[in-house]
């Protein structure tokens, strides 16, 4: 008989979960989009979500998922027949990379496997190797959501400067941006890709990209659509080219909370929060990999993103049915392992905390047990450990 009545909690790697004042903030008329408060509005959500990223440069919002952000990124600053470098760590550097190849962009891989993160030497070689310096850009996940994988963008940073390479640094932080640290200034990315959907715990459609004076100036003279085009966007003489069209009226009212959500909570305690449940997550994955043969997909503590983990169980796609059936929490598919049966995913980002922690880790042991899953015993007291050391620090 199924135990799912109540609030049903979908912990997937985005849509995260909506917090009631945002959704509540959303739940009104559309306001004169000519003037008056929306205008005040959008200008104080640029400045704030400048502060999520660590940038004091320029912010272009576009009314799109991830996809789109990815999107405006590479039409601002690379043309067909330009060529970018991609380090990949799972599928959604794949992804973008295919993006790319279908706006007539070259690309070049280092592939650095499923398991491990980036090897910073071996992207100062491929640069190196680039001669005639015609790489526009190096393109990196902060966090892949396919493997869980979390890349060090400053050691990035390092070895493009070390290869003394003029290519950009554009990182891709739609999964970790308010989960996992990130300081777009300090660690010298010159454009950040982000989304609304995940640590930022609004709904989908809203696509960010961060530009530095570097980026701009890579920029300055490119032929770039009207539409994708960050100047105007960033820069507006006419509210409507924050846009380049309607303002998406609710979301900016939604984003606006969520925005006052993370400055009540400050960004160190909101990384702290991300850092301890995902502690205590993979110390309960560990414990039941004790008797089992569930297992985390990065085997290095270093490499794991705060949001996102990726878990390897024989048979995990049916336990991960079972447990949204009968349990009321929904898990992230496997995505970009093979098989894919074999495999789910933990979305702990955004509007979550310690109960939603507790319970759904006792949800994964009940769905192993209902499964006839062998697991390790003791996970919950480990993971009720974990959090409440975390709550004293
Ligand atoms: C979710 C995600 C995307 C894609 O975003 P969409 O909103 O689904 O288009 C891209 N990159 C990363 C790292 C993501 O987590």
């Amino acid at each position: 008989m199924s135990l799912a009545n109540g609030r049903h909690y979908l912990a997937i790697p985005g849509p995260s979960v909506m917090p009631d004042p945002v959704l509540a903030a959303m739940h009104r008329p559309a306001p004169n989009i000519y003037e008056g408060e929306i205008v005040d509005v959008v200008g104080s959500i640029s400045e704030d979500l400048k502060w999520v990223a660590g940038t004091k440069h320029d912010v272009a919002i576009y009314i799109s998922n991830g996809h789109g952000a990815w999107e405006a990124a590479l039409a601002n600053i690379a043309s067909p027949g330009d060529r970018v470098l991609v380090a990949q760590t799972g599928r959604f550097a794949v992804g973008w990379a295919e993006m790319a190849n279908a706006m007539g962009i070259e690309t070049e891989m280092v592939d650095f496997g499923l398991t491990s993160s980036i090897e910073p030497d071996r992207i100062e070689s491929a640069l190196r190797a680039d001669v005639d310096k015609t790489i526009k850009a190096v393109l990196v996940n902060h966090v892949d959501t396919a493997t869980s994988l979390r890349n060090d963008i400053a050691a990035v940073r390092a070895a493009i400067d070390a290869a003394d390479h003029p290519a950009l640094l554009m990182v891709d932080c739609i999964a970790s941006l308010a989960c996992d640290r990130y300081e777009m200034d300090n660690w010298g990315a010159d454009i950040t890709v982000a989304g609304s959907q995940k640590g930022l715990m609004t709904p989908p459609g809203l696509g960010f990209v961060f530009f530095s004076d570097r980026a701009a100036e890579a920029q300055a003279g490119r032929s770039v659509s009207n539409y994708w085009n960050w100047s105007p966007r960033s820069r507006p003489n006419q509210f409507y080219q924050y846009f380049g069209g309607t303002a998406p009226t609710h979301h900016i009212y939604g984003l606006r909370q969520a925005l006052d959500m993370l400055k009540d909570e400050g960004m160190e305690a909101v990384w702290h929060r991300h850092e301890v449940f995902a502690n205590a997550y993979w110390a309960a994955i560990d414990a039941w990999s004790e008797g089992g043969e569930i297992r985390l997909n990065v085997p290095d503590q270093r490499n794991r993103s705060h949001a996102v983990t990726s878990v390897y169980l024989p048979g995990a796609e049916e336990m991960r049915q079972w447990c949204s059936q009968n349990l009321g929490v929904t898990f992230g598919i496997g995505l970009g392992r093979e098989p894919s049966m074999d495999w789910f995913r933990i979305g702990h980002m955004g509007h979550i905390n310690a109960h939603m922690v507790l319970g759904t880790i006792g949800v994964i042991e009940a769905g192993m047990i209902a499964m006839k899953k062998p697991h390790g015993e003791g996970a919950g007291g480990i993971a009720a450990r974990i959090i409440a050391e975390g709550a004293l620090a």
